[in-house]
């Protein structure tokens, strides 16, 4: 068994102060494969004393000094790339090829992507050709909470981690108490970086430990945080006294709108993405609509594709889905699952229980359900599962209507080949982003959403932007 139970405070591993033992359960195995610590109050005081401390001399440091912290980061954390995967696997259940390329790829794509912007970006530039003596100066933050969710660990992590370093903030990473393992990877890899101390501390915890300790913490000036919209609307009430910028990537409900002229490969490509990573990612597809016209074949091929999605040990290879990831998601899928069969919904593929031959193990079996109508609970709550609902429509207004009656606005998804039929759908969905005919955001390109789904941006120049505070200066020496 592994036992983690130090924090990363002022360049050290120290023993946590007021330290709970908290198992690690592997959802393939339903044991525990690690031991980690659940810090207090006392172990985030340190932290963010460290981190204080640091921010004057951080904050001062030439970005170009920055950076090459970060891309020595870099190497050390291509060095890492199995154990992180190993962890990753482990710990939230991601099959080993998907950690291996999509999870442990997400932190190296991130990184990359944040030391290209940060080389364009100019930190300090003039106002305009006619005010020279204006300068614009994009400053740190501060000290940062950065709290991150289980589902894409290493995605979440580095957009907030190196976007912040870079920024010339100081930080705490919290990361889920579902996936701590592969953050103190990531830790290992900043001090193998060699940052100066206090620069970035790791203290594990719960939320209502360790996460109330930061938001409510009066020298943290920034919270940075992904996860559930429950939780985000904890901590913007937690943070409100002391006044912090609180940056928030929430959950999602997004909608695939499938036209009568979509591409014949539309309707695969919706189900797959919907299934990937066991149906745990905020932007998952998981509403499809699809158009009257080609509505029973759709109905009909989603489930074949669904039928043949294969689910299994997230310690084998292959191409298979893993397990959800613990106990209580587990039975929230379920009960959903359930909700939607006593609510109407036609079940065309899946249902509640295990797959087939798998008794042990958080496995849900990938579900589609026919016949939606948007009022449904399993069309409104985030299942956060392999749980698809298919809605029909019949007008592109009727589409967007739909589409837009959610509390959520992360991604929606369009499928059409009519180019200008899918620029006005883009143009409007309440979204943050909008996905159209299997294209994905070219690198760089902000990742956020708009009303319930949060405020922030992550990634390129916009997420570097959401660390820094912007400051005019005027009467500049030329
Ligand atoms: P969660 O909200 O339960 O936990 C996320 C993190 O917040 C964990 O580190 C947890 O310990 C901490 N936390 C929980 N309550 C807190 C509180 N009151 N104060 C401070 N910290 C607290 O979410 P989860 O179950 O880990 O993750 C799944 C959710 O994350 C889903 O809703 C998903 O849509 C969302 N998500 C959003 C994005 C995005 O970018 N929009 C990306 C991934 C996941």
């Amino acid at each position: 068994m592994i036992e983690k139970r130090q924090f990363y405070i002022n360049g050290a591993w120290v023993n946590p102060i007021e330290g709970r033992d908290h198992p690690v359960i592997d959802p393939s195995t339903e044991e525990a494969c690690a031991v980690i610590s659940l810090g207090g109050q006392a172990d985030v005081d340190a932290a963010v004393a460290a981190a204080k401390a640091a921010f004057p001399a951080w904050m001062a440091t030439a970005p170009e000094a920055r950076i090459a912290l970060v891309e020595k980061f870099l190497e050390a954390y291509q060095a890492r790339a199995e154990d992180i995967a190993q962890a990753v696997s482990s710990e939230m259940g991601a099959p080993i090829a998907l950690a291996r390329t999509a999870q442990v790829g997400a932190g190296m794509g991130h990184t990359k992507n944040f030391i290209r912007a940060a080389k364009a970006f100019e930190f300090n530039r003039p106002l305009s050709e006619q005010s020279p003596d204006t300068r614009i100066v994009y400053e740190a933050i501060g000290v940062c909470a950065l709290i991150t969710p289980w589902n894409w660990p290493l995605n979440q992590i580095s957009l907030k981690v190196i976007a912040a370093l870079i920024a010339g903030c100081t930080m705490i990473l919290k990361p889920s108490e579902e996936s701590p393992l592969d953050a103190l990877i990531f830790a290992e890899c900043i001090d193998a970086a060699g940052f100066p101390k206090g620069v970035f501390n790791l203290v594990n915890g719960d939320g209502v430990g360790v996460g109330t300790a930061l938001t409510t913490h009066e020298d943290v000036d920034m919270v940075s945080f992904t996860g559930s919209t429950r939780a985000g609307i904890a901590i913007s009430k937690a943070a409100a006294d002391s006044l912090k910028r609180v940056h928030l990537e929430l959950g999602g409900k997004g909608a695939n709108v499938i036209f009568d002229d979509a591409d014949d490969a539309a309707i695969k490509r919706g189900v797959l993405h919907m299934m990937n990573n066991s149906g745990q990612s905020c932007n998952a597809p998981s509403r499809m609509l699809v158009q009257k016209g080609i509505y029973d074949k759709s109905v009909e091929a989603a489930a074949e594709i669904a039928k043949s999605v294969t689910v299994g040990s997230a310690h084998e290879d292959g191409r298979h889905i893993g397990p959800v990831v613990n106990e209580s998601q587990f039975n929230k899928i379920q009960d959903l699952i359930q909700k939607g069969i006593d609510e109407g919904a036609k079940l065309v593929a899946g249902g509640t229980g295990r797959p087939d031959g798998l008794n042990r193990g958080f496995f849900v079996k990938p579900t589609v359900f026919a016949d939606v109508n948007n009022q449904m609970t399993i069309a409104r709550q985030e299942i956060f599962g392999p749980v698809l609902s298919i809605i029909p429509f019949d007008t592109e207004e009727e589409a967007v209507e739909i589409a837009n009656d959610t509390p959520y606005g992360l991604t929606n998804y369009v499928q059409t080949t009519d180019g200008d039929r899918a620029n006005r759908m883009s143009l409007k969905l309440r979204s943050g982003m909008v996905e159209m005919n299997g294209k994905p955001r070219g690198p760089g390109a902000p990742f956020g959403g708009m009303k319930a789904s949060g405020n922030g941006r992550e990634g390129g120049i916009w997420g570097l932007e959401d660390f820094m505070e912007v400051k005019a200066i005027s009467g500049w020496t030329l």
